[in-house]
């Protein structure tokens, strides 16, 4: 899953489902990817949880999440609730992961969000980031 055209194809395959290239939608797909490492991938029975404010650009994140856990609108297993910041919650294998997106990422993210060069250069930011930068996890 580390190889590079892994990495290439995700990036492009969210960017195309989703109609542009986004910091929320890059930063739904890197959460996607950190999931998918720490508890697996099993699109047909894993949940998703997801709160967030039930707005663009935070909604955006939904769609990068989708392309990467195959948790979809379409199979039902995605369920949106409102909420301040990002937070999702991922059941898979009889385990669930907890991510919140980091405060001051998201604070960065909506700066960036005022033009089209500069969300760019965010989302290409965002992508290559640690994840650990992005994203407090918990495993329960
Ligand atoms: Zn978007």
């Amino acid at each position: 899953m580390k190889n590079k055209s892994y990495e290439h194809n995700i990036f492009n395959v969210g960017k195309n489902f989703h109609g542009h290239l986004g910091p929320f939608l890059v930063l739904g797909l890197k959460a996607g990817k950190l999931l998918l490492e720490k508890i697996g991938k099993n699109p047909l029975t894993s949940v998703i949880v997801a709160e967030l404010p039930q707005k663009r650009p935070f909604s955006c994140f939904i769609d990068g999440i989708q392309v990467t856990v195959g948790c979809t609108l379409g199979k039902l297993n995605i369920f949106l609730h409102s909420g301040k910041g990002i937070k999702i919650y991922y059941k898979c294998n009889n385990k669930i992961a907890i991510l919140v997106v980091k405060e001051n990422i998201l604070k960065e993210v909506l700066h960036s969000v005022k033009s089209k060069e500069e969300m760019v250069k965010e989302s290409e930011k965002i992508w290559s980031s640690d994840s650990s930068r992005l994203f407090d996890l918990r495993i329960v």
